[in-house]
């Protein structure tokens, strides 16, 4: 499987238009990816062919929706490498897995029980946490993880007997550097904490083995990873998803209902509530297969070349400040001392380049790091060599224009 980065862009059509009167760059990517002709083809067809509600086993086009999706979760469950499909929850996005959970282990928690997440999170593995803290009488607590996110012998004191929940991301989407997941999950699981990991920003990047992390949950997007968005995953192991409440309730869910009470149904069909988002399952599932058919490897390396070719170039300009790590990110992130990042923003926007400047959902990141926001360009497969060039001459431009 030879990556040949021109012949995988020519499966993104969006890519070819102009932005601006420039060629488009998208750089955005940590946002959301593009899609490829296989997702959108497939979902096209599915409209075209299968349209149905599933599971009611009511007629042929039923039949078809329902084999259809439930295809979607086992290619999602061998994507990731969960032992049954069962364990796959098809959710809105990482948000609404996250708040599944958080709600979901709610009546395990009690007052004086601490929750630990990290200093890199997106406000999606924070806000949840933190609610369920305050709902509770929780404590909330956060390990310090700086940007170069470097395990220190010192976190080991945030797991203790009281942990009962840690939720850690696996990449910080606004600086981009992994955190030490083996490490904390070792630690977490010691002390027989509920562990879950936020992957948006892994999946599209990084083989993920699930039963090898052996974390309870893992969540994720769909739209980060080239796939529909709507569509996300809660995987959990059988015991973990059985404890979890049900978080919304109605029907699909179940399994007897009378006035005086309700029978649920059984795994993963007791917290899915509502008509499914089946073509965002049967698109994710594409993206899905897009990926195992490229050598991620080669994708991996190429993305992370672009990254550092981008921070090669601007490391030695003086007036800006880089918050990703020198190397194996895939997305950089930096301010100028002396312009406004949305100024930066809107002209590379007039020169067709979309990148993302602001907070990227992480106030006390940001805080941390004694900015308000960031410029952040994030690559992806289809990304090339110019378009990293013309980033870096333009947002230079740029500076010495605004300055
Ligand atoms: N977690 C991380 C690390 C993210 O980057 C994002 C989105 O940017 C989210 C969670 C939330 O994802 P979604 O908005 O798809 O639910």
């Amino acid at each position: 499987m030879a990556f040949d980065p021109l012949s995988l862009r020519s499966q993104f059509p969006i890519l070819t238009q102009q932005a601006n009167g420039n060629p488009l760059i998208y750089l955005d990517n940590a946002a959301t990816t593009q899609k490829p002709l296989s997702v959108i083809n497939g979902i096209q067809e599915y409209y075209l062919t299968a349209n149905a509600n599933v599971h009611r086993g009511a007629h042929f086009l039923s039949d078809r929706a329902t084999n259809q999706f439930e295809l979607a979760r086992k290619q999602v469950a061998d994507f990731i490498k969960a032992p049954q499909d069962s364990h796959i929850i098809w959710t809105k996005g990482t948000t609404e897995s996250i708040n599944l959970v958080a709600y979901g282990l709610e009546h395990l928690i009690q007052q004086g029980d601490e929750i630990l997440i990290t200093s890199l999170e997106h406000h999606a593995n924070l806000v949840p946490w933190q609610q369920l803290a305050f709902r509770t009488g929780a404590r909330l607590r956060v390990l310090p993880l700086t940007s170069d996110a470097q395990w220190q012998e010192e976190f080991a004191h945030y797991f203790t007997e009281r942990t009962k929940i840690f939720a850690a991301t696996q990449v910080s989407n606004a600086i981009g550097v992994q955190t030490p997941l083996i490490k904390m999950l070792q630690h977490a699981q010691k002390q027989g904490a509920f562990t879950l990991i936020d992957g948006a920003q892994a999946v599209a990047h990084y083989p993920v083995n699930v039963a090898e992390l052996d974390c309870d949950f893992y969540v994720f997007s769909g739209h980060k990873m080239y796939g529909p968005t709507g569509i996300g995953v809660l995987y959990g192991k059988h015991h973990a998803l059985e404890v979890l409440m049900p978080y919304q309730t109605g029907g699909e869910m179940v399994s007897h209902v009378s006035y005086q009470a309700t029978e649920f149904n059984v795994l993963p069909y007791r917290l899915e509530a509502g008509t499914p988002h089946i073509e965002g399952a049967i698109g994710l599932a594409l993206a899905c297969e897009f990926l195992t058919q490229q050598d991620r490897e080669a994708l991996l390396t190429w993305e992370q070349a672009l990254t550092n070719l981008v921070y090669l170039r601007l490391q030695k300009e003086a007036n800006l400040e880089i918050y990703s790590p020198e190397t194996n990110s895939t997305l950089i992130s930096l301010s100028v001392p002396n312009s406004h990042i949305m100024d930066l923003n809107q002209y590379l926007d007039s020169q067709g380049i979309g990148v993302r400047a602001g907070s990227h959902c992480a106030h006390p990141l940001m805080a941390q790091l004694g900015v308000t926001g960031t410029l952040r360009a994030s690559f992806a497969c289809y990304n090339t060599l110019d378009e990293a060039e013309r980033f870096c001459d333009v947002l230079l431009n740029a500076i010495d224009l605004l300055n």
